[in-house]
């Protein structure tokens, strides 16, 4: 029906249906075509989760709607506000029992910007990369989501936002997974997302952030601008990116950036880079240094977050001070840098720190042992040695 398949309930959600598959489905009932845009309006604007919400259809159809889809992959949704209630996370159920988050963010207006409503999408539940910084990658791999649970994420959203008489602003793909590894079903998802006729936001509003997956950049190159596209750089010595971005084994930091070059060429847009500022991890001036000498002259801006703190690393964020002295270096090479200096949740750094916490703690044996090896492997990159581990399981192009 869609590449989406079938799922994992045996009924495609509705929501990743592409309007042409929902036509035929309707062609093959001989229901009239009109019938496709009442079906969609009321997935996409009214948000009912059953097609016994859509009263204007006859019953028949009803019924084959909900016995040949589901309204709403997402199970069940847990949400815990924090920050005052300027951020809320969501952990999401799927049908088979697999737990994905969302974290809906709210930004006052500001002298010069409007009030912005930002949500933080899943694309996998879990994730291969294994950054050894981040909860999910901690969890491990699960598996991809489909597009209709990535979209349902957004339509709770907008559901929630809309009681408040909100709407949502911004979506960016920074929650759990790597979105280029599952990009069939991202680009679904942002095509449905960006069409007047769904969801409707404009592609500018859109942000899709890739730990450096050079297939995956270089096909959405070849698409031409759908997004703004978001690279978790973090380092740029191939030694120590090795460690913090274990992909870096199979695609280097030179051909990242070189990927991301040609995009910020092909689309005219500028193409952000993501730098989790690690306390004498990352955070010195020979990295400074390397990441101004490798960015200069390129059509960038990089984002400095102090390190959430998370479980079984031994790390903690940066001090201010110090990321401000690296910001100061890159900018005096002509670089654009922005600081994110209270809400580490703001770049989806959150995401995955429930579904962690749910997980339980692993033995304090395994933590040890797991930090040890960290700093053993981070000390030895700042020596410039490369690391010898195999690739994650699981990582595949
Ligand atoms: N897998 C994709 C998108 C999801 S992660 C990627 O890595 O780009 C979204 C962002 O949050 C990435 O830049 C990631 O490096 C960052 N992040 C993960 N854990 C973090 C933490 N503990 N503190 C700060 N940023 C973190
Ligand atoms: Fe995966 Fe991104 Fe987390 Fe790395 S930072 S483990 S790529 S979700």
């Amino acid at each position: 029906m869609t590449p989406s398949g079938a799922g994992v309930a045996g009924r495609p959600g509705i929501s990743g249906l592409q309007p042409d598959a929902l036509q035929g489905w309707l062609d093959e009932r001989g229901e009239p075509a009109f019938r496709a845009r009442q079906i969609q309006d009321a997935v996409w604007r009214s948000g009912t989760d059953s097609a016994a919400g859509v009263a204007t259809l006859p019953a028949p159809l009803r019924t084959a709607l909900d016995e040949a889809f589901r309204y709403d992959t997402l199970a069940s949704n847990d949400r815990v506000v924090t920050d005052g209630g300027s951020t809320e996370k969501v952990l999401h159920r799927l049908d088979d029992g697999v737990a994905i988050e969302s974290v809906l963010m709210h930004y006052p207006a500001r002298a010069s910007r409007r009030e912005r409503h930002t949500l933080c999408i899943s694309s996998q539940a879990g994730c291969a990369v294994g950054c050894p910084f981040c909860a999910t990658g901690e969890l491990g791999f699960g598996r991809d989501l489909e597009t209709a649970e990535i979209l349902d994420q957004v339509r709770l959203a907008a559901r929630t936002l809309a009681g408040n008489g909100k709407r949502l602003t911004n979506i960016v793909f920074m929650g759990m997974g790597e979105p280029l590894l599952n990009l069939d079903r991202v680009l679904e998802s942002v095509d449905a997302l960006n069409d007047p006729r769904r969801f409707g936001l404009g592609a500018r509003h859109i942000t899709v952030s890739t730990s450096g997956v050079v297939p995956g950049i270089r096909r959405l190159t070849a698409l031409g601008p759908q997004f703004t596209l978001a690279v978790s750089l973090h380092a740029a010595r191939d030694a120590l990116r090795d460690v913090l971005v274990p992909l870096n084994r199979r695609w280097p930091v030179g051909e990242v950036v070189a990927a991301a070059r040609d995009h910020a060429r092909a689309t005219g847009r500028r193409v952000s880079y993501e730098v989790t500022m690690i306390s004498g991890v990352n955070d010195t001036d020979l990295d400074a240094d390397a990441m101004a000498g490798l960015l200069e002259g390129d059509l960038v801006h990089v984002n400095l977050i102090p390190m959430n703190p998370v479980a079984h690393t031994p790390w903690t964020a940066s001090p201010m001070p110090v990321i401000e002295r690296f910001a100061g270096r890159l900018r005096a090479k002509g670089i654009a840098v922005t600081i994110r200096r209270n809400r580490g949740q703001e770049v989806g750094a959150a995401c995955g720190q429930l579904a962690a916490e749910r997980a339980g703690q692993p033995p304090a044996p395994a933590v040890a042992l797991r930090r040890r090896r960290l700093e053993l492997a981070s000390a030895a990159a700042l020596r410039g040695e490369r690391s010898d581990e195999p690739m994650p399981a699981g990582v595949s192009e």
